[in-house]
C-alpha cells in the first residue's frame, strides 16, 4: 500500500525520506508543496527531481478524507462532512469573524466520554482519527476557502473544538498541531492554535511539554459533584486535579492564560451559587470564562439558559474580576454550532443501546432548581 504524506510531520517526514535514501531537504521542499501550496499532485512540484517525483509517485500519496458534502450558512458559517471510510464521517466547521477566520477541527470519529450535552458524545465512539485526516481537514478547507486579496490565507486560526476529545488522541494529534505552526507548512503562531479538553490532566502535562499551543478547558460545572455528572472523565480527574494540571501548563507558556469553557444549561449551572463557586475554583489560574449558550439537539434533555440570565451570570463573573465572553452562537441553522456536530458514526461502544434509560434527562429535571 502507497504510504499517505499528510500522515507526516516536518521530522516524520525526514525519516521516511532518509529511508527511501532521500536528503533532508528534499523531503521540506516536498512538505512546503503538500502543505504551504496545497498541492497534491507529485508531478507538479516544479523544483523536485524528476526522479524523486516519479519515485513518489509510485510509493506515496497525498491523501485527505474526501469531501462529501460542503454546506454554507445564512451567517456565513460554512459547515464540511467529510468521508472517513466504513461508513463514518466527520464534520469540520469555518466560522468568519472579521478579520478572524476560525476552522474548527475533528479529532475522533464520535467521542468515547459521553458527556450529558454533547451530541458527539451522545453518538458513541467509532475510532481515533489518523494524523492525515486530522491536517487533511485544514488541507481541504484551505484549498475550498483560498486567499484574500492580500495574499493571506482566509484561515487565520484553527480550534479542535470539533467532534471528540483530542488528549485521548495524542499521538496522532502532535503531528497535525505541529504541522499547524511549521513555517514550511500553515505557519500558524502558537496562539491561533487551540486544543479543547474536557479535562484529561495526564495528557494536558504531555501536550505542555510537545506543543504547547492555547489551552482550553470545558469546565461546565464548578463543584465535582456537578461536574461529575455532566462532564463523567470528572470522576477519573476531578476538579483540584485540573486545576493544578491548568496552572502547570501555564507554567511552559508563562505570559497565556487558560480558556474555561462554561455551558450554560437552564437550571442546571447557571445559578448565583454557581457563579460564586466558580470565581472561587479558579481564582489561582490566569485565565478567561468563555461562557457558551446550550445548543440544542434531537432529545438532549437540556434547555439554553435565557439571554438575561446569561448576561447576570456574566455580570458576577465580571464584578469578581475574570474577564469573560459569551459566544455567539453560529451556523445553527445547518447544525454547524458548538455541541452540534454528528457527522455520521457507527457506534462501537454501543452507547446508544446502553443509554436506554435517558440519563440526561433525570440529570436535567434532578438539579433543576
Ligand atoms: N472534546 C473537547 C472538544 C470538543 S467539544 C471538549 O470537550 O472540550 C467543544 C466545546 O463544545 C466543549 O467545550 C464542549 O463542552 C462544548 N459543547 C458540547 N456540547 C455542546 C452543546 N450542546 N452546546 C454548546 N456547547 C457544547
Ligand atoms: Fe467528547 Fe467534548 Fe462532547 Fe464531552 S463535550 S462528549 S469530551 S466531544
Amino acid at each position: 500500500m502507497r504510504v499517505n504524506l499528510l500522515d507526516f510531520d516536518a521530522e516524520g517526514l525526514t525519516d521516511w525520506f532518509a529511508q527511501q535514501g532521500e536528503k533532508p531537504f528534499r523531503a521540506r521542499q516536498v512538505l512546503r508543496w503538500m502543505h504551504h501550496f496545497g498541492e497534491g499532485d507529485f508531478n507538479a512540484m516544479s523544483d523536485v527531481a524528476k526522479s524523486l517525483r516519479a519515485k513518489l509517485g509510485d510509493m506515496a500519496t497525498v491523501s485527505p478524507a474526501p469531501t462529501l458534502s460542503d454546506k454554507l450558512s445564512e451567517d456565513g458559517t460554512r459547515k464540511f462532512l467529510f468521508d472517513v471510510g466504513n461508513g463514518n464521517a466527520i464534520e469540520t466547521v469555518f466560522i468568519p469573524e472579521g478579520e478572524r477566520g476560525t476552522l474548527c477541527i475533528s479529532s475522533q470519529a464520535g467521542c468515547a466520554l459521553d458527556c450529558a450535552f454533547c451530541s458527539t458524545g451522545r453518538q458513541g465512539f467509532n475510532r481515533n482519527l489518523t494524523t492525515a485526516e486530522i491536517i487533511g481537514q485544514l488541507w481541504q478547507a484551505n484549498q475550498a476557502l483560498g486567499h484574500d486579496p492580500q495574499g493571506e490565507r482566509i484561515i487565520s486560526n484553527v480550534v479542535m473544538m470539533g467532534m471528540g476529545e483530542p488528549l485521548t488522541n495524542f499521538d496522532n494529534l502532535i503531528p497535525a498541531l505541529r504541522l499547524m505552526l511549521d513555517d514550511n507548512a500553515y505557519g500558524l503562531s502558537r496562539r491561533r492554535v487551540t486544543v479543547s479538553t474536557s479535562g484529561i490532566v495526564p495528557a494536558m502535562d504531555r501536550l505542555a511539554e510537545a506543543c504547547p499551543v492555547a489551552l482550553a478547558v470545558s469546565l461546565h460545572a464548578p463543584t465535582d459533584g456537578l461536574r461529575d455528572k455532566l462532564v463523567p472523565i470528572n470522576r477519573k480527574y476531578p476538579l483540584a486535579e485540573l486545576m493544578a494540571a491548568c496552572q502547570r501548563y501555564l507554567r511552559h507558556a508563562p505570559r497565556d492564560f487558560i480558556t474555561f469553557e462554561y455551558v450554560m444549561l437552564d437550571g442546571v449551572n447557571d445559578g448565583d451559587a454557581d457563579a460564586r463557586a466558580l470565581l472561587h475554583l479558579v481564582r489561582d489560574v490566569p485565565c478567561k470564562l468563555n461562557l457558551i449558550p446550550f445548543n440544542a439537539f434531537p432529545n438532549s434533555g437540556f434547555r439554553r439558559t435565557p439571554a438575561d440570565r446569561i448576561r447576570r451570570f456574566a455580570s458576577l463573573l465580571i464584578e469578581g474580576g475574570l474577564v469573560v465572553t459569551t459566544r455567539k452562537t453560529r451556523g445553527d441553522d445547518i447544525d454547524a454550532a458548538c455541541g452540534q456536530l454528528a457527522g455520521q458514526v457507527l457506534d462501537k461502544s454501543r452507547r446508544v443501546q446502553r443509554a436506554a434509560i435517558p440519563i440526561h434527562i433525570s440529570l436535567a429535571s434532578g438539579v433543576a432548581r
